[in-house]
């Protein structure tokens, strides 16, 4: 039986240290720190989201802002309410909600956040500081898994480490981070993707995996090796007539499988997610000392 990498409790721990530093700089008479997001669209997914990042600002005495935008937005018009945000002096921090609409070019909108004011890290001024292992707004999900790792005092110094998924805002600086001189860091780091072959015989070799790819139930026990720490990043909504949303959240770890098998395990939800959220919420923290 693995011990639960509980990332509800812990990014609630880092939550309630938040609003202590909060209370602490209203009590001195300072503004809270402020963190905005864009919205464009209505995807379901996108709306929870966002939802829950502004609910947990105004749980903790951040200020928050909303932005939602039609998904007819232009690439301009949204370009334009992006330099307003970046000019806005008592806004902290921002983020653009992702996937945008497919006539918007995502990688022109994310360069023209100020990096100062990119919580989210998506931008080539923060990653490249990341993976220069300077001090920076880490994307919010790696950063996530990496303090849950440190809170749980898992040593993964010399350990191999096989990263499942290479996208930019999880796989490939998840790797980056894992590799980076530190504690935790230090590690021996694979990374795999669509493209890898024999994938199953790279992840038995792992002392740690952590599995961002977005296919439900992926890794099973037979692909791990026993007492690994698995870290499940996936989010799929599966649909379910049995359940009143109508479907439910999977990982990509299937958890009845393997978590007899592994040393520690995220569970989905409650694991990963939560996390995510506390590192955004952290970022701001960070953006809003800089800012004062
Ligand atoms: P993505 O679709 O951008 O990337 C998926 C990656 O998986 C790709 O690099 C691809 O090469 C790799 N991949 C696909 N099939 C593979 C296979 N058979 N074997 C090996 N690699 C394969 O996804 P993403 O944005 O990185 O998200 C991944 C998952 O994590 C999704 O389920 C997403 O919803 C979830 N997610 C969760 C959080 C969180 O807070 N928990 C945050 C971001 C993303």
């Amino acid at each position: 039986m693995s011990n639960i990498l509980d990332g509800k409790v812990t990014s609630n721990q880092i939550k309630e240290e938040l609003s202590q530093e909060v209370a602490a700089l209203k009590a001195s008479g300072k503004r809270p720190p402020h963190l905005a997001a864009v919205l464009v669209g209505n995807d379901g997914a996108s709306l929870t989201y966002v939802g829950s990042k502004v609910r947990s600002c105004e749980k903790i005495g951040f200020d928050s802002t909303l932005i939602r935008l039609e998904d007819t937005v232009t690439q301009v018009e949204l370009l334009e309410t992006i330099n307003k945000l970046n000019n806005y002096a008592t806004l902290d921090g921002f983020i653009v909600q992702l996937p945008l609409p497919k006539h918007i070019d995502e990688e022109v909108v994310l360069h023209a956040i100020n990096p100062d004011k990119d919580v989210d890290g998506f931008h080539p001024t923060n990653f490249g500081k990341m993976a220069l292992g300077m001090e920076t707004f880490i994307p919010a999900t790696p950063f996530g898994i990496m303090e849950l790792l440190r809170r749980y005092k898992l040593d993964i110094s010399g350990k191999h480490a096989v990263v499942i998924g290479r996208s930019h805002i999880v796989g490939r600086p998840m790797s980056i981070l894992l590799s980076n001189k530190g504690n935790p860091g230090n590690a021996t780091v694979t990374l795999t993707h669509s493209r890898t072959q024999n994938l199953a015989e790279i992840t038995k070799a792992a002392d740690i995996v952590v599995s961002a790819l977005g296919v439900p139930n992926f890794v099973t026990a037979d692909m791990i090796k026993h007492n690994a720490i698995i870290i499940d990043v996936g989010i799929t909504r599966v649909p379910d007539e049995n359940h009143p949303k109508g479907y439910v959240i999977t990982g990509d770890v299937a958890y009845d499988d393997v978590k007899d098998k592994a040393s520690f395990i995220t569970p989905v939800p409650g694991g990963v997610g939560p996390m995510t959220i506390a590192m955004l919420l952290q970022n701001t923290m960070l953006a809003y000392k800089r800012n004062s």
